[in-house]
């Protein structure tokens, strides 16, 4: 197999006859023969996921201008049967949903990985592009995540496996992120696209700080400090993947990258208040950046 392919860190798979992608409803009937596999994705060079279906659709639709691929109608979703997970393909790359959080989107990132390996795909490089919240950047900021920190402010990710407590360090690949930023910043843009630390937490209140949830035991002085200390750390953003995200991608050796927009600043509250129509326009900056990006590597 070429050196480019992927390679995955489970000698299980050498000898599982079939396998299916149950979340993505894809059937490798024959590992040992997967010419279908190759055919319909053994072109894809990028990855982009986002946490939902519509969002990667818009995208979708978004990069047929972009890549300049001669599509026109519905963008067909190959992984509607599957009812979890929307996966849409244009020219040499796929959208793809994750849902939110790192449990939802390991599951789909696991598939993903052995679709690219059964197809063999030539390095593909894989682009989160999110929404977050902010820490002391203004509403609408792009950031090109660097280190990716957990709810525990390491920069490592953790996971129960056979009940033992598993340690991985997360980090993204340092050219991604150069080139996400050389390629995908253009001066006139109107709005600031950064590169930062990233904490990514599993839970969106008590995890990420917030007073609002249902639960909270501690006070707002309790999270200034703690949110401070996140900013001493050079954390300028906050969502709910990218430990999970850089671990198990760095941990197999295929580039990748978290591209998100914030939504809000931190430091001044908790509560999403961006109007529907901004949170629209504030989405379509991640696409913007890294599709100028995904343009200039396949030279188009
Ligand atoms: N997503 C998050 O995880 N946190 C926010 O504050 C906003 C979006």
């Amino acid at each position: 197999m070429s050196e480019k392919t992927v390679k995955l860190l489970n000698p299980h798979l050498e000898t599982a006859p079939s396998d299916y992608l149950y979340h993505m409803n894809i059937n490798v009937a024959n590992t040992r023969d997967t010419t279908e596999l190759q055919h319909n994705f053994g072109d894809v060079k990028f990855i982009c996921v986002g946490g939902t279906g519509s969002r990667m659709r818009q995208l979708a639709l978004y990069l047929r201008g972009v890549l300049g691929v001669q599509e026109s109608g519905d963008p067909v979703d190959l992984c509607e049967r599957g009812q979890r997970y929307a996966m849409y393909k244009v020219g040499p790359v796929l959208c793809v949903s994750h849902g939110i959080g790192s449990a939802s989107f390991s599951v789909v990132l696991h598939e993903l990985l052995k679709l690219v390996k059964y197809a063999r795909c030539q390095e593909p490089v894989i682009l989160r592009i999110g929404t977050c919240g902010g820490l002391g950047v203004s509403p609408g900021t792009v950031v090109a995540t660097k280190n990716a920190f957990n709810g525990l402010l390491r920069n490592e990710h953790e996971i129960a496996i056979l009940g033992q407590r598993v340690v991985r360090p997360a980090q993204f690949s340092e050219d991604v992120i150069r080139d996400v930023i050389a390629f995908g910043v253009d001066a006139n843009d109107g709005f600031q696209t950064i590169s930062a630390n990233t904490m990514g937490t599993d839970c969106f209140y008590e995890g990420q700080g917030r007073i609002d949830g249902a639960i909270c035991e501690y006070t707002e002085k309790d999270k200034m400090e703690f949110l401070q200390k996140c900013h001493d750390l050079g954390i300028r953003n906050i969502e709910m993947e990218a430990s999970m995200f850089a671990s198990v991608t760095q941990k197999v050796g295929v580039k990748a990258g978290d591209v998100c927009v914030t939504l809000i600043d931190r430091l001044k509250g908790d509560q999403v208040s961006i109007t529907m129509d901004q949170k629209h326009e504030f989405e379509q900056r991640p696409f913007l950046v890294v599709g100028r990006y995904i343009k200039k590597l396949l030279q188009l």
